[in-house]
C-alpha cells in the first residue's frame, strides 16, 4: 500500500508534544519514586474515595453534566464570586488552551516569561498565536517591567504564572500591581495559580483579590496539586463573565468526568484535612531546601511544591545521579533540575543524594 501524506495546519512542525515528567527508575533498594511531574505523594483523602466508591456505578455510562452546578456552586460559594465567573475544563491546562481558542486569532501574541509552564508555548502555537517568551531575571523570578515593555498591539494574553514552574519564585502583590497599571485593558492578565496553596510568602498577591479589582483579570487554579487529583482531571478559572461564557464555548464538551466532578466537590468539603497535608509538604520543602543547600546544592527557596536546582550543564549529571537512586526529575537541558517535594521517606532519599547531586552539579 503506498503511504498517504496528509496535510498539516501550517506551522504544526514547530510544534513539539507535551512532555510528562518521566516515570522513576527501580532504585538499588527496589524502590522507585517519582518527583517529576508536582504530583502530591498522598493518596486522596478517605471521604473523596468513599465518595468516589459510592458515584462510580452512576458515573461511567452517563455522560457528566457540562454545568457542573454542583462544583461550579461549590466553587461559588468558596470563592464568593457569581456562577457565571466559573469555567471549568479537564485540568487547569485545558483551562489554559480555552483562554488561548478563545482570545487569539492567528498571529495575535500570548507572552509568559520563560522559563515557565512548559505547555504554555505548545498550546500558543497549536492556537496558531504567537508565544512571546520574557526571560526571568536573575532570580529566576519574573521581569514584570520587562513583560509591560513587550505588550504590543498584537498582545491578547499574558501568562503570569505564580508561584512559577519550574523555579518556585512569586511576584510581590506591590510588582503585579504595578505591573498592572502599565497593562492596557484590552489584554487579558492571567494568573496561573497552579501552586498557590504552597506559598507563604507574605507579599504575594491573591489572584481573587487582583480579579475583584481589576476587569482583565483571570485566575486559574486546579485540583491536581494541593487536593492530589491530577489523575481526575480538573481545573477552572474564575474570569470576568464574559471571559467565563467564551470559554465555555470553546469548551471541549463533557470533558470533566462525573467522578472529577464529584472528587472535587468532597476535596472543597474536607479542605481543612488537606490543608494539613500542604503544611506538612511545605515543612518538608523547607528540610529538603536547607539540607540540598548545607550540601552545597545550588537551590532556589521555593513557595511550591517543588525546588528548583539551577545547575546549568550539570542538569544531565544531576538527573542521572538521581536516577542511580531510582528517583526521576525534571531535568531542563543546560538549566536546571525540578525536584518535587515527595513523602518524608521519598526527600530523605533525595537528600540522601545531596552530595552526589553537589559533585554532579559542578
Ligand atoms: N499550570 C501550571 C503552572 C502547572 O505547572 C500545571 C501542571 N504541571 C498546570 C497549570 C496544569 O495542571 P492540571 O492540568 O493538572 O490542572
Amino acid at each position: 500500500m503506498s503511504e498517504v501524506t496528509q496535510t498539516f495546519r501550517p506551522g504544526l512542525e514547530r510544534v513539539a508534544a507535551y512532555r510528562a515528567g518521566k516515570p522513576a527508575p527501580v532504585g538499588p533498594d527496589g524502590r522507585s519514586i517519582k518527583l517529576s511531574s508536582n504530583e502530591n505523594p498522598y493518596p486522596p483523602l478517605p471521604a473523596v474515595v468513599a465518595r468516589l466508591a459510592e458515584v462510580l456505578p452512576h458515573s461511567i455510562s452517563r455522560y457528566p453534566s457540562i454545568a457542573a452546578e454542583e462544583l461550579t456552586g461549590a466553587l461559588a460559594a468558596r470563592f464568593d464570586v457569581a456562577a457565571d465567573n466559573i469555567a471549568l475544563g479537564a485540568g487547569s491546562v485545558e483551562v489554559a488552551a480555552q483562554l488561548i481558542h478563545a482570545l487569539t486569532a492567528p498571529g495575535d501574541e500570548v507572552m509568559f516569561a520563560w522559563r515557565s509552564f512548559e505547555a504554555y508555548p505548545i498550546l500558543v502555537r497549536v492556537a496558531g498565536a504567537v508565544p512571546v517568551e520574557v526571560p526571568l531575571d536573575a532570580e529566576h523570578r519574573h521581569d514584570l517591567p520587562a513583560m509591560a515593555a513587550a505588550i504590543t498591539d498584537r498582545t491578547r494574553l499574558v501568562f503570569v504564572c505564580n508561584p512559577n514552574n519550574p523555579t518556585g519564585t512569586v511576584v510581590t502583590a506591590a510588582e503585579l500591581e504595578a505591573f498592572m497599571a502599565l497593562v492596557p485593558r484590552d489584554v487579558l492578565v492571567v494568573v496561573d495559580e497552579a501552586y498557590v496553596h504552597f506559598d507563604r510568602a507574605a507579599e504575594s498577591p491573591s489572584g481573587i483579590d487582583f480579579f475583584r479589582r481589576f476587569p482583565n483579570i483571570a485566575v486559574l487554579h486546579t485540583f491536581s496539586k494541593a487536593y492530589g487529583l491530577a489523575g481526575l482531571r480538573v481545573g477552572y478559572a474564575i474570569a470576568p463573565t464574559d471571559v467565563a461564557e467564551a470559554l465555555r464555548k470553546v469548551a471541549i464538551p463533557f470533558a470533566v468526568s462525573r467522578l472529577a466532578q464529584e472528587a472535587a466537590v468532597a476535596s472543597l468539603a474536607a479542605e481543612a484535612e488537606l490543608d494539613a497535608r500542604v503544611e506538612d509538604m511545605v515543612a518538608e520543602r523547607a528540610r529538603l531546601t536547607a539540607a540540598l543547600l548545607a550540601a552545597g546544592v545550588p537551590a532556589v527557596p521555593s513557595e511550591a511544591n517543588f525546588v528548583w536546582l539551577p545547575v546549568g550543564d550539570g542538569a544531565a549529571g544531576v538527573a542521572a545521579a538521581l536516577e542511580e537512586r531510582g528517583i526521576s526529575a525534571r531535568a531542563f537541558a543546560g538549566e536546571g533540575v525540578r525536584v518535587s517535594i515527595g513523602d518524608p521517606t521519598e526527600n530523605d532519599a533525595v537528600i540522601g543524594a545531596a552530595a552526589a547531586i553537589a559533585a554532579a552539579a559542578t
